[in-house]
């Protein structure tokens, strides 16, 4: 794994900010699959996700895709239920 314990924080900070900033989604997505894909870009932390790397693909509201590290994936999954919504419904 290449996220430290360190490096998990400032990931941390960068997904709620995406999150926030309507990059990634906070509401319920379809989960597509899980498993490696090559050299695709992380949407959490915007680092290449490598073979060896288990990868989360998600399906978005909008049918926008989503593509995490696991390790993102599990980060995002907490951090959407506490950010606060702008949403008014
Ligand atoms: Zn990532």
């Amino acid at each position: 794994m290449i996220l430290n314990r360190v490096m998990n924080n400032g990931v941390r900070q960068l997904i709620r900010q995406r999150i926030q900033a309507n990059l990634l989604p906070r509401d319920q997505t379809i989960e597509l699959w899980h498993g490696p894909d090559l050299w695709k870009t992380c949407d959490g932390c915007g680092l290449a996700i490598v073979p060896a790397e288990r990868m989360s693909l998600l399906c978005a509201d909008d049918w926008k895709v989503i593509r995490l590290h696991a390790a993102c994936f599990d980060i995002w999954a907490e951090e959407r239920r506490v950010v606060p919504t702008a949403r008014k419904d």
